[in-house]
């Protein structure tokens, strides 16, 4: 079972259209997908419109995989955030997340907190999150990503040993762009243990992921 709600198409920075990206993530096995390309105050209304498009038109001939059309909320100041969030979901998003304050790039100090109160549904790669915010999270039901997108999974560890600690959900997400992104199974497993998850945490993540992806398929 394979569960991705973290991955980018040509409409932001990915690799392919909706339909080679949805395409190429069922012959991988996967499940589950999320299209969660990056979005702004300048590209929101567009990005929305296409994805929904895509996501359905995928998932009326497929017997298989189900496609969530979503949105990553990216380099946005973080007074900014909350509208973006309410625009998407009231136009039918599924799956909100936030680009959080990654170790590897600028993103605006502030960002993962604010991400947390506007309630979305996951705060992508966040980096040296303090532990406030994650206490937070677990308050707001906001889950943490553990990602396998390279620079961002410097702070996988920290994610998940906080995570246990204040008992806040978590994701597995690949943050695919390209063909080599996209998980497999093992793939998939790995990122979890090389956060520090045991195999027994492992399958119950994914059993706790998969009651979350159901609630949102309703
Ligand atoms: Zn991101
Ligand atoms: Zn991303």
């Amino acid at each position: 079972m394979i569960i991705d709600l973290h991955t980018h198409t040509r409409l932001s920075d990915g690799e392919f259209t909706i339909a080679e990206h949805l395409r190429r993530a069922e012959t991988a096995g996967y499940d589950f997908v999320a299209v969660t390309d990056h979005v702004d105050q300048s590209n929101v209304e567009s990005v929305v419109g296409k994805v929904i498009v895509g996501c359905d038109s995928f998932n009326k001939n497929s017997t298989h995989m189900k496609a969530l059309p979503g949105i990553e909320i990216t380099h946005v100041h973080p007074s900014e955030i909350v509208h973006i969030v309410k625009y998407a979901r009231s136009n039918g998003i599924k799956i909100v997340a936030v680009h959080g304050e990654t170790i590897v790039e600028s993103v605006f100090p502030g960002t993962n907190h604010a991400a947390i109160m506007a309630n979305v549904d996951f705060l992508g790669h966040p980096g040296i999150i303090s532990e406030e915010d994650v206490l937070l999270a677990k308050e707001r039901n906001v889950r943490l990503e553990i990602t396998c997108r390279k620079g961002h999974a410097l702070g996988n560890g920290r994610v998940f040993s906080l995570s246990k600690k204040y008992g806040t959900k978590l994701l597995l997400n690949s943050d695919t762009h390209a063909a080599n992104d996209f998980y497999t199974e093992d793939r998939y497993r790995k990122t979890a243990l090389g956060a520090g998850l045991s195999e027994e945490e492992f399958i119950h993540l994914l059993e706790d992921i998969r009651e979350f992806v159901k609630s949102k398929i309703k």
